[in-house]
């Protein structure tokens, strides 16, 4: 018989890692090349955590959060002590959307943004569904394009030389969407002593190939290498672990 021995001592204190992320963030925004001007915002990824550790983050004065999972978006987004103590909660889905969870996702309270629309098919079908559902009440739905930078096959995103293509698509058809810039995940574990990474390098690139990409947001960044992702020009990190402690790897 194989034992899995599980050690979660680990206690976290998810109030103090807000802080403690915020005022980085705020250093390296202070730090930054000078024609990076828009503010930088955190998206707290709380995937695998209890609602708990989300109410800590929201009290210490956090509205953004991330999750990856539909299921677990979809969870707790409409949990009582969510909904009770986080009214103005805002949820961005960062992981990859399939058609057919759509409409799961599109009826959640407090959705604000779906970073990862990677093809006109789901840009269409998102569009459509906010359209009937959401629109008139709601406005339109931010989204940003989730681009595959390390040109992985495993990794989901649309290529950098087809982001145009998709960028004006989704403009000019999806009037219930509103656009408001690029997302990648990039390689995992880049090592920094090699330089840039190349993954922020080439979305960058993407934005010269965009109108008005100043107006842009992009969103690339994570716990291991915020500080440098806004060096470079992120303006929205996504930070989990930083925040709620370490998240055993999925068994
Ligand atoms: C989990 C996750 C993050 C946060 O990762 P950490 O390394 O824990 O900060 C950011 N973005 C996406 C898409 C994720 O799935």
């Amino acid at each position: 018989m194989i034992r899995r021995f599980v050690t979660m001592t680990e206690s976290v204190d998810v109030k103090a890692g807000i802080k403690n992320i915020v005022e980085r963030i705020e250093i390296a925004s202070r730090k930054r090349p000078e024609k990076f001007k828009n503010p930088v915002q955190l998206v707290a990824v709380g995937k695998t955590k209890p609602v708990e550790a989300l109410i800590d983050a929201y009290d210490a004065g956090q509205r953004h959060f991330g999750e990856n999972y539909v299921k677990e978006l979809a969870e707790k987004a409409i949990d009582p002590k969510i909904l009770e103590n986080c009214k103005d909660i805002k949820w961005h889905f960062i992981g990859h959307l399939q058609t057919n969870k759509i409409n799961k996702v599109i009826k959640l309270p407090g959705l604000y943004m779906i970073q990862t629309i990677d093809s006109e098919k789901l840009a269409e079908a998102v569009n459509n569904a906010w359209e009937k559902n959401r629109l008139e009440s709601d406005g339109k739905l931010k989204v940003l394009i989730q681009v595959n930078t390390s040109a992985e096959d495993a990794k989901n995103g649309v290529d950098p030389d087809k982001v145009p293509e998709l960028f004006e698509f989704i403009n000019d058809k999806c009037k219930a969407l509103k656009l408001e810039g690029l997302m990648t995940i990039g390689a995992f574990g880049y090592d920094y002593t090699k330089g840039p990474n190349p993954d922020f390098t080439a979305l960058m690139e993407c934005l010269n190939h965009l109108p008005n990409p100043e107006s842009l947001q992009v969103s690339f960044g994570m716990s291991n290498d915020f500080e440098e992702a806004i060096q470079v020009g992120s303006t929205i990190v996504r930070v989990g672990s930083s925040i709620f402690g370490f998240r055993p790897k999925k068994l």
